[in-house]
């Protein structure tokens, strides 16, 4: 493969932003990727911008989930054991928290399997 701008050259790699071959001349590296020398040098340095921060967010909101498993999760199983532990005196007052709980901890559920969907 030859250089898209000097045909009688080898080319080096391509550009990211337009996949063209680039000789040692033409090629302008951003980020550690090519670009085509005072052409494409802003829209790769956007892609790869781009890319970086999509990255960024997807661990974000899998953390986020994570985290809210982790809350409903311990709040459940606080709410479940109190309502199973008072059941006796209560009664139906227990049985409330019980559900309270076991609905915490399905919600701790989704969360959890919601954010490893993000992984
Ligand atoms: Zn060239
Ligand atoms: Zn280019």
């Amino acid at each position: 493969m030859n250089c898209f701008y000097h045909p009688d050259k080898a080319a080096v790699g391509l550009c990211k932003y337009c996949q063209r071959g680039l000789c040692v001349e033409c090629a302008s590296v951003i980020d550690d990727v090519l670009a085509c020398q005072s052409r494409h040098e802003d829209e790769v340095h956007q892609l790869e911008q781009l890319t970086a921060r999509n990255l960024f967010q997807s661990k974000r909101v899998a953390s986020g989930y994570m985290r809210n498993a982790t809350f409903y999760g311990l709040v459940g199983v606080v709410f479940a054991g109190f309502g199973l532990w008072q059941l006796k005196w209560l009664g139906l007052q227990a049985v409330v928290f019980i559900m309270l709980g076991g609905f915490l901890l399905y919600a701790a559920a989704a969360n959890y399997f919601e954010g490893r969907k993000h992984k």
